[in-house]
């Protein structure tokens, strides 16, 4: 087999490139405002109740509207799931993986389609919807090789006893129930959807309420991939109906959940009671928040470090939980780094990204728009104001990168997630208090130093408590297979997404042994 090799991404200052996503966008654009069915065992359900999504960069523009399921009908989905799972938990690993490349190579042919969803359902700028799909490629390409050699390696590792046939086995949970996040509405629903079932899982697909269209049309993939009916149940369903109750669920074996740290303690507590009927401690997969720093050492190239701190905190508008929420700077070099930073992100136009001289697009929904606004007056008690934190128009929900200077490592918006385009300075005075400030929060994601100190950068490694640290490069766009992507404390399982040990997460290894 070839081996895996990320998806590269597209270069847009190329004519060719750019006119292909054009075209893309055209052809999405007139597809625009359809109904979409939910699907469960291959039968698709219109029903009454629609989740309506709408373009945040165009709040009038209606991308379209999805069928919302009741209780009835997850309940339902149930069955079918757990009826497939019956035949889907013994097909082959090989074949499983098989429909994982399948789709992976209609996903590459019809990419910019995809990625012209993303822009106008998610309100991605074209380089962060061509990433997104990138990586949704990327986690088919690897996870379809990862059950492979998951499989070998329980065939191969145990140790030899003479007189004996010994077997690991990664058998599969049981039915799962997936819950991605808006913000990489196709790399991360394909990933979390695809690691669960090509270990042989099957499951209901509850896609977020901000962009199930664009699950939707991941959903459609899969069958023009030939994947059995009854695999993937597409659920869409508000949560107040159907998200508790699928977690709380006798019959849920597994739940694979990215979102909030709120939403995420939620599944935590009523996913361990145990509910009569259920025979299992129901298995949690969770990704959470983050609160990430950059730190800028005093001999660090400052020009690297400027330019790092604006990619990760303003690009998809910051609505990344790698994005750099706090910039921790050595006091010799803090207004310089503070002045960069302001004067490249005035460069940034903010609006609507199908226009592409817009760098930063809108935030996801009102909601998102309120809380980050709510964050910039709680922000001006905090700390000083140096850069947006104003709305930029009306047809959709913009909001100006927005930059706050000299903040107190204990203040609130050094401290919640924010998830918009937002980034707090704080200054330090040497290389043990910038770690001391970066360790100084309950999440502990992604964190990037910026340093040219050899020891500084060891100090780093053993004491800068996040699941992903990075060395003189920006704390988003981890690539699958490169950087496992996943956090500790109040980030989250860290499943380490994209990496070696994930897919174990979705199966429970059965010890085989035969005398002979
Ligand atoms: N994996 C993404 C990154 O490295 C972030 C994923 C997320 O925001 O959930 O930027």
């Amino acid at each position: 087999m070839i081996p895996y090799r990320p998806e590269p991404f597209t270069n847009f200052a190329d004519e060719q490139n750019m006119k292909a996503i054009n075209k893309a966008l055209e052809k999405v654009s007139a597809e625009l405002g359809r109904d979409y069915p939910l699907v469960i065992g291959g039968e698709e359900i219109m029903t009454e109740d629609k989740i309506v999504s709408i373009n945040p960069s165009a709040k009038h523009e209606v991308i379209g509207r999805v069928a919302a399921a009741d209780q009835a009908l997850a309940d339902k989905a149930m069955n079918a799931a757990w009826e497939t799972f019956k035949t889907w938990s013994r097909v082959p690993a090989e074949e499983r993986a098989g429909y994982l490349f399948k789709a992976a190579a209609i996903l590459r042919r019809r990419k910019h389609e995809f990625s012209a969803w993303l822009m106008l359902e998610a309100g991605k700028s074209r380089a962060e919807a061509d990433a997104d799909t990138a990586e949704a490629i990327d986690f088919m390409e690897y996870y379809g090789r990862q059950m492979i050699e998951l499989q070998d390696r329980g065939r191969q590792t145990l140790v030899h006893l003479p007189g004996e046939d010994n077997h690991l086995d990664y058998i599969p949970l049981g039915v799962g129930f997936i819950i991605p996040p808006w913000n990489f509405a196709l790399a991360i629903v394909v990933g979390m959807t695809t690691s669960a079932i090509v270990t042989g899982n099957t499951v209901i697909l509850k896609p977020a309420s901000q962009t199930p269209v664009i699950a939707y049309k991941f959903y459609e993939l899969l069958v023009e991939a030939g994947l059995p009916a009854g695999v993937v149940n597409f659920l869409p369903g508000r949560p107040e109906v159907i998200g508790d109750y699928l977690v709380d669920h006798p019959k849920t074996r597994f739940i694979s959940f990215t979102g909030s740290r709120a939403v995420g303690l939620r599944i935590h507590e009523r996913s361990s009671k145990v509910k009569p009927g259920q025979i299992w401690m129901k298995r949690l997969v969770a990704e959470m928040g983050g609160k990430d720093a950059i730190i800028v050492d005093k001999d660090a190239d400052l020009e690297l470090a400027a330019q790092n701190i604006v990619a990760s905190a303003f690009g998809f508008s910051g609505q990344k939980c790698s994005a750099c929420s706090r910039a921790i700077v050595h006091e010799d070099v803090y207004e310089t780094v503070l002045n960069r930073v302001v004067e490249i992100t005035k460069g940034l136009k903010v609006g609507d990204v199908r226009d592409a001289s817009n760098y930063t697009g809108p935030v996801i929904d009102e909601k998102a728009f309120n809380k980050v606004m709510e964050y910039v007056e709680i922000g001006k008690q905090e700390g000083r104001l140096v850069l947006g934190g104003k709305p930029a128009g009306d047809e959709g929900y913009f909001i100006e990168p927005t930059i706050f200077a000299d903040v107190a490592p204990n203040a609130r918006i050094m401290q919640e997630e924010i998830f918009g385009p937002f980034v707090a300075f704080t200054k330090v005075r040497d290389f043990d208090h910038a770690l001391e400030v970066a360790n100084n929060t309950e999440y502990g994601l992604t964190g990037s130093v910026f340093t040219r100190n050899r020891e500084h950068m060891a100090r780093a490694r053993a004491e800068f408590h996040v699941g992903n640290l990075y060395i003189n490069r920006k704390c988003t766009g981890a690539i699958v297979g490169v950087h496992p992507f996943g956090g500790f404390n109040m980030s989250g399982t860290d499943s380490k997404a994209g990496g070696p040990d994930y897919l174990l997460q979705f199966t429970q290894p059965k010890l085989i042994s035969e005398v002979l």
